[in-house]
């Protein structure tokens, strides 16, 4: 053995392991500065030059690649201290030796356990003896400057990156649809398909107003999304995949699609354990946000708008999109007991017909107390339909044709999208034909591969192709100009397009929230108070009775409601009754009309009655001529027998109302003067 070549080094530490520790952090380094990691292996020399058989020189490589900000994943370094703690360890070399344990803590437990069993440390510059405090504190400052060195150098990368940032120049990962143009300014995918997929993502969001329904959309119509994956086999390469949930809210969640590049969106956390996530920083505390920054597919506005309403589907207290049901206030009905957010359910009824029934259970689902209310759904909707109908603007007309027209232009853009797919499978199928023809037919095993590859492409394509007519073939229904201008028509005349059995519940929702904030519905006994918020302010309250059986909610068309208005006007109710049942209109519960039904209609819809209508009219009882003239009922009766005044029945048990006729004339001269200027009302009168 050779004798110790430096003072600090005694036989009982040559007896000893002499540990080398090779580091680099990050796998990038270990390629990019291999001649740093040759001049760590290089110590294993120096070892020996100090007289450490090769026997006991060991090199601890274990972390190359690891970072060194945390022990926790450097088995080597974990590895180091163990043995060291042994007492098996009598020098442990490293380049740097400060950089060993930056982290502060790890660094002192390592110089005291050094310490403890005499364990020399050995770096670029000396060897250090842990037992003497010089060297010590020697040791423990350079372990303190390393650490400010990582904060100070952390900090000035972070500063730079945020500079850049702050001026919207830092170019980070982007998201499919954008491209950075050879110049290095983002621009939009040059790919016209790439580009329309991402249109009709947000166009589709505007409609349905949830990212769920946009996913439901295009998996629904077929469509698929284009994506870029980081890493396997399509890295790098634009790959259509069927559109996800994720992917969606990741797209509308992104501000470069409004053409605004942000920077510090998220900061990674570690956590205790070891591990990192990212969490989610407010807006204001976003290092850079610049707009206009690049082209982009939405306006700001809207994206904020899209933030809003994602952020309210998220949380509970939101109305969320119309869905299918038949309840005309899902989503906007409140409790007017707690002011809570009632839920919408159905119930089926004998005879199959199913009741919407709006119930605030939240306190319920929250706390399992007990249900607060619960509204039978049908009278409720009844008299909203009859609010709307009555308040309708131009506004709601407006609505409704843009709502219509919205529709049309998604099934072209539909249309649209799967005709690039079929163009997109036609190339691909070129394409596999041209390979196929260019190869050598005697390289028999590759033109069997590209035949194959030949196939698999047509088959795709003829795939698209189907896909592609059969959404014609659907899409044709919607697109055919006399059903375009039946539909602009209907648009035109809010009471007919409501009524329309063509409009599905979930666009009479549509409609109802144009017009409507909320209903705050309030229950007694036996009846239900509306409070109806509209959109422009106005309150408007209005209050329906339960039918005693409780729930007995009908859907009642309210062109049949206008109907009957209009033939009470010159008919008792018996007559009206048959007059339906004459013109095959059927009773939506029991099937024929008869005088109860056309009565009890009549007062539910709040219209006035044939009685009520002939009184407005100045028409007399058979009392008040008596009284009049001074003379008996049995004398009033007589004298229209005689024909000398004219009388209606009012209902159908033939009781009179007596036409209102000038005080001091006869009779028949007034009946004359009347005839001559018959209108067709007083002519109708006349006849019954
Ligand atoms: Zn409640």
């Amino acid at each position: 053995m050779n004798a110790p070549q430096h003072p600090k080094i005694q036989a009982h530490h040559l007896s000893r392991k002499a540990l080398v520790y090779v580091r680099q952090s990050t796998l990038h380094q270990v390629f990019a500065h291999g001649e740093s990691t040759a001049r760590q292996y290089g110590l294993t020399a120096t070892a020996q030059d100090f007289g450490w058989p090769d026997s006991l020189i060991e090199v601890i490589d274990d972390d190359l690649g690891q970072s060194g900000s945390s022990a926790t994943h450097r088995h080597g370094f974990q590895r180091l201290v163990a043995d060291v703690a042994l007492g098996q360890v009598g020098i442990v070399m490293g380049l740097e030796i400060s950089r060993l344990a930056r982290n502060n803590a790890d660094f002192q437990q390592l110089l005291q356990i050094c310490g403890l069993h005499q364990t020399l440390i050995c770096d670029a510059d000396a060897i250090y003896d842990l037992s003497q405090l010089n060297d010590r504190l020697i040791l423990g400052l350079k372990g303190t400057m390393s650490e400010a060195e990582l904060f100070t150098m952390r900090a000035r990368l972070q500063g730079g990156l945020r500079h850049k940032a702050a001026r919207g120049e830092l170019a980070t990962k982007l998201p499919i649809g954008f491209v950075y143009a050879p110049a290095g300014k983002v621009t939009l995918d040059p790919d016209q398909h790439v580009q329309e997929a991402i249109r009709l993502l947000f166009h589709t969001f505007r409609q349905v107003g949830s990212s769920i329904g946009v996913v439901k959309y295009f998996n629904r119509q077929g469509l698929t999304f284009p994506t870029r994956p980081i890493k396997g086999p399509h890295c790098g390469v634009v790959w259509w995949t069927d559109l996800s949930s994720g992917l969606a809210l990741r797209i509308l969640h992104n501000p470069r699609y409004a053409g605004v590049f942000a920077y510090g969106r998220t900061r990674l956390i570690q956590s205790p354990r070891g591990g990192a996530a990212y969490q989610k920083r407010k807006r204001e505390a976003w290092h850079a946000l610049v707009q206009q920054a690049h082209p982009g597919y939405i306006s700001w506005e809207e994206f904020e708008a899209n933030q809003e309403l994602l952020q309210r589907n998220m949380t509970r207290h939101h109305q969320g999109p119309a869905r299918m049901g038949a309840a005309l206030l899902q989503g906007i009905v409140l409790c007017g007991t707690c002011g809570r957010n009632m839920s919408t359910s159905y119930k089926r009824r004998a005879g199959g017909r199913i009741d919407p029934l709006y119930t605030c259970n939240r306190a319920k689902l929250d706390y399992s107390a007990p249900i607060c209310t619960s509204i039978p759904g049908g009278e409720v909707d009844h008299m909203i339909s009859a609010v709307l109908l009555e308040q309708v603007t131009p506004l709601a007309m407006e609505a409704a044709l843009s709502v219509q027209q919205e529709i049309l232009k998604r099934a072209q853009e539909a249309e649209k999208l799967l005709h690039r797919q079929v163009e997109r499978a036609q190339y691909e199928a070129d394409l596999a034909k041209r390979r196929l023809m260019a190869v050598d037919p005697a390289n028999r095993h590759v033109a069997q591969t590209l035949e194959d590859d030949w196939n698999d492409k047509l088959e795709h394509l003829q795939q698209a192709k189907q896909d592609y007519e059969a959404r014609r073939a659907t899409s044709r229904y919607v697109l055919d100009a006399p059903k375009q201008a039946e539909i602009r028509r209907l648009a035109t005349d809010f009471p007919r397009i409501w009524s329309h059995p063509a409009t599905s519940h979930q666009d009479k929702k549509r409609m109802a929230r144009l017009l409507i904030e909320d209903v705050t519905l309030r229950r007694d006994a036996y009846s239900v108070t509306l409070f109806i918020r509209f959109k422009a302010g106005a309150i408007l309250t209005r209050v329906v009775r339960l039918s005693r059986s409780g729930n007995k909610a009908t859907v009642m068309d309210p062109a049949l409601i206008a109907q009957i208005d209009a033939l009470t006007e010159q008919h008792t109710a018996g007559e009206v009754a048959t007059k339906l049942n004459e013109a095959g209109i059927p009773h939506p519960i029991r099937g024929d009309f008869d005088t109860n039904a056309v009565v009890y209609l009549l007062k539910r819809f709040k219209l006035p009655s044939r009685y009520q209508r002939l009184r407005v009219r100045g028409y007399w009882t058979q009392e008040e001529i008596a009284k009049r003239f001074g003379v008996s009922v049995q004398t009033v009766q007589r004298w229209r027998k005689n024909g000398w005044i004219h009388a209606v029945y009012y209902n159908d048990q033939k009781e009179y109302l007596y036409e209102p006729f000038f005080e001091g004339l006869p009779r028949h001269s007034q009946h004359q003067t009347q005839t001559a200027a018959a209108s067709p009302m007083a002519q109708s009168l006349q006849e019954e």
